[in-house]
Formats: structure tokens, C-alpha cells, sequence
């Protein structure tokens, strides 16, 4: 039987229902002196300087851009260690001593209205390049060079769907300061030049949807409205996201602002407002804990804080006889992860922890499942085969770059193959 599904478990109803901490209790924060987009970086202070929130320590250095690396608790520099990054792998570590002081850098000052309306559109980039932000939706992407792009941009869209199950980082933050989304929204509409403003939730928030609402009175002078979307996967991806939402279909491969359009995750819209209005970098995020294997919780922490510490304040893992399987970020496109020795950065939202329980891939049964369900509509069945032969010709043939790596394939195989763990590795076979 064909299973064509994009409906899937979502996992956040029980999460919701949970308060939000807000952790403020770590003694070290860690700070990956690289990350998965720049593979180098370097460290500007020293063992034994003291450091105040949001000043600069150090830049990570990718291909074509830098990011900037702030200290986000004021304190003493530690020196060096390595932990696990959103990436999955060991990164070298600066470490800060919290004194649990707070104090803010001298750079960190309000701007007033009179200033934030003399800024220009160069002004506005240098702002958000300054501050280290980049898409905290999970791509990471400097979001300094989307707002410099020079193509006329008719519409700024503010992605919050958060499509994958269990996370919930975007929908706290929508509850709970509907407000800096807006303003964001404002401030990334005048740096690109932008008419107008939509905000893209699910059709079944409407708590959010009321208090966005509720919110957009006080800027009824700006042409912004809430587009609600369809609750299926993965409604979330920006092209799925564009067409639904703006009812502007884009190709694979080819630049949303040639479109007219630019795409922010809410939590990166309301990180260029804390920067613009407060000049402020990213200091933390809603994270939550889920899974069987784990006391479920949310937390609001501090950028540099260790996994291990959240897992603790949870009250740790369930039955910890069990064997976990631990992923960093959603179940569909999160990534697998051996130790929890992890350190929150600009793109950790979720830990999943589940107790282990073996799956045995059995042979495919031909059902095309997962060619009926793949939203870009390639064959993963057929590419997984092409990747066993190592047919590179094959695998261009079938267009296996692009795949998103949505997981959704794998979701529906009645086999439990891993098919989207032989579309990652396929698509860098491919490259090669
Ligand atoms: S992981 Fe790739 S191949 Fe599988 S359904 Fe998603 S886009 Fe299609
Ligand atoms: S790989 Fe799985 S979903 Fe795809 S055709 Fe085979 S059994 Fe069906």
C-alpha cells in the first residue's frame, strides 16, 4: 500500500503545556571557537581577562564571511576546551568564568527612535553583521549578506512555522514577545526597502495568531499581515514556506531575492531587533529537552551553556539503564549525536532523547511510499540504489542534490530504511 503522507506526529502538544525556565545558573560558558559554516576562527582575549556581556572575543572565519563571537555573561577568560557543537562534532572551546554579575559591555546602549530612523540600509547591514547574527532557524546563513542583496525586495517573510516535531523554540518566543518579531520585521522591511510584511504561522496556532494580532495594532502604519498555512511537513522549508504563504513559486537553486522576496526565521527577526534597538548580539534561546529517555522540559538559556547542566536542572534521564539515541535538533532533520557533552550556540533548539530501541531495516517491499511523499519529488528508493552501485551519472541523472534532507522518506519505509541517511551521503558522493 502506498503511504503518501506530509502529516506527521508533531510531538509539541505535551511541551507546550510546560513552563519555561529560565536558566541563569551556569558557572562556565563555552563558546565554539568554529562552527559547521566557518571552518577557522580565532580568540581576541586572553587567560585571566575579565569580560562583560556582548563584548566581542574572538571571530569565527568561514569562505566568504566572518562572524563575530560574544561573550554573553560577564566574567573571567578560562582558556580552552573541547565540546560538541550543533554540528555534532568536537570543537575547541573558549571558556568564561561567570561571575553572575551580568554586567553589559559599554557598547551595549538603546538606540531612540530619532536614531533607529536616521539609519540607512548600510547602516542596517553593518548593524546585523556587527552582531555575529545568522539563521537561527537552523541554517545558520549570515544574515548580513541577505539583507545587503542589491535586487529590489517587494516583501520581507517571517518563517514561523517550525515545522519539524518537537520544537517549539519560534512558538515560545512568539507567545511570549510577539512584539520583537514585529519590530524585527519593521527593521528588516526598511534595510531591504520593502513594502510590505507577512508573517507565515500554522492554521492551528491561533493563540499565536491572536496575540500577533493583538501586537500589529500599534503598527497598523506598515503593511504587514499573518498568513496562516497548512499544519503538514515540512511546510516549514522557505520555498514550500514562499509559495504558501506569498503564493510566489520559486525554483530549487535560485536566489528568493530575484523573486522580490527575503526570508527570516521569526527568532532571527526578533535577534536584529535586540540588535538594531539594543545593540545587542544573541545571548540565548528557548531550548527544550524532549523525548522518552529524558524528564522533558523547557528552558530559556544562555549561549555557551552546557547541555549537561539542562539535563541535570530536568531532572536527568529516564530509566538510565536504557541505552539513548540522542539527536540535536528536530527528529526529521536533527543530527545524531554519541555524548551529551554539547554546548548550546546560535541554532541549538531541541534535545531529543530517546531510549534506545533497536530498528531492523528490512528489504524494501516496492510500495513507492517514499517516491509519493518526497516534497521535492525525486526518487529516494532509486537513488539509494544508484549510491550502493556508485553510479555518479546516475545519481545527477536523478537530481539527488535536491534532496533537503527532510527526513520524510524514511518517516514513511515500511522497511525502516534509512533512506535519508542514503540521501546525505549520496548527495556528497555526488559532489565529489
Ligand atoms: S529526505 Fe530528501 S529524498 Fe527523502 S523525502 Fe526528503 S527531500 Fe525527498
Ligand atoms: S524504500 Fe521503503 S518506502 Fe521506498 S519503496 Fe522501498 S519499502 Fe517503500
Amino acid at each position: 500500500m502506498i503511504a503518501k503522507t506530509r502529516c506527521i506526529p508533531d510531538g509539541k502538544k505535551e511541551l507546550k503545556k510546560l513552563p519555561t525556565e529560565h536558566y541563569t545558573e551556569a558557572k562556565y560558558l563555552y563558546y565554539p571557537v568554529t562552527s559547521a559554516r566557518c571552518p577557522e576562527g580565532e580568540t581576541c582575549v586572553r587567560g585571566g581577562q575579565f569580560v562583560k556581556i556582548g563584548e566581542v572575543i574572538g571571530t569565527r572565519k568561514g569562505a566568504f564571511f566572518e562572524q563575530p563571537m560574544h561573550a554573553t555573561v560577564s566574567g573571567e577568560v578560562l582558556g580552552n576546551e573541547k565540546h560538541i557543537d550543533q554540528s555534532g562534532k568536537m570543537v575547541d572551546c573558549l571558556i568564561v568564568e561567570n561571575d553572575f554579575k551580568y554586567e553589559l559591555h559599554e557598547s551595549i546602549q538603546d538606540r531612540t527612535d530619532a536614531e533607529i530612523d536616521a539609519l540607512t540600509k548600510d547602516d542596517f547591514v553593518e548593524i546585523v553583521k556587527e552582531a555575529g547574527l545568522v539563521g537561527l532557524g537552523g541554517s545558520a546563513f549570515p544574515s548580513y549578506i541577505k539583507l545587503s542583496t542589491k535586487d529590489q525586495i517587494d516583501v520581507v517573510l517571517a518563517n514561523g512555522i517550525e515545522c519539524e516535531p518537537n520544537l517549539i523554540s519560534d512558538y515560545g518566543l512568539m507567545m511570549t514577545n510577539p512584539r520583537a518579531v514585529i519590530e524585527g520585521l519593521i527593521f528588516a522591511m526598511k534595510a531591504s526597502g520593502a513594502k510590505k510584511g507577512v508573517i507565515a504561522i500554522k492554521k492551528k496556532y491561533k493563540e499565536i495568531h491572536e496575540r500577533l494580532e493583538f501586537c500589529l495594532h500599534e503598527f497598523s502604519q506598515y503593511d504587514i499581515k499573518i498568513q496562516s498555512v497548512g499544519n503538514f511537513y515540512p511546510q516549514g522549508w522557505e520555498l514550500m514556506t514562499i509559495k504558501n504563504a506569498l503564493g510566489i513559486k520559486i525554483p530549487q537553486g535560485e536566489l528568493l531575492s530575484k523573486y522580490g522576496v527575503l526570508n527570516f526565521n521569526v527568532s532571527t527577526l526578533a535577534s536584529i531587533y535586540a540588535a538594531v534597538r539594543h545593540r545587542l548580539p544573541v545571548l540565548e534561546r528557548y531550548i527544550s529537552l524532549s523525548g522518552n529517555g529524558i524528564h522533558n522540559k523547557n528552558f530559556r538559556a544562555r549561549i555557551g551553556t552546557l547541555m549537561t547542566e539542562l539535563i541535570a536542572s530536568a531532572g536527568g534521564y529516564k530509566d538510565p539503564e536504557t541505552p539513548k539515541v540522542l539527536i540535536l535538533g528536530g527528529p526529521m532533520m536533527g543530527v545524531n549525536v554519541t555524548s551529551d557533552d554539547i554546548v548550546m550556540t546560535h541554532t541549538t533548539t531541541s534535545l531529543i532523547v530517546q531510549n534506545d530501541e533497536t530498528m531492523i531495516e528490512e528489504p524494501c517491499v516496492h510500495c513507492a511510499s517514499c517516491v509519493y511523499s518526497c516534497p521535492v519529488e525525486i526518487q529516494p528508493v532509486q537513488i539509494m540504489n544508484a549510491y550502493k552501485v556508485r553510479d555518479k551519472d546516475m545519481l545527477k541523472n536523478l537530481e539527488v542534490t535536491k534532496c533537503i534532507e527532510c527526513g520524510l522518506c524514511s518517516f514513511v519505509c515500511p522497511s525502516k530504511i534509512h533512506l535519508t541517511e542514503h540521501m546525505r551521503k549520496a548527495k556528497s558522493f555526488a559532489n565529489k
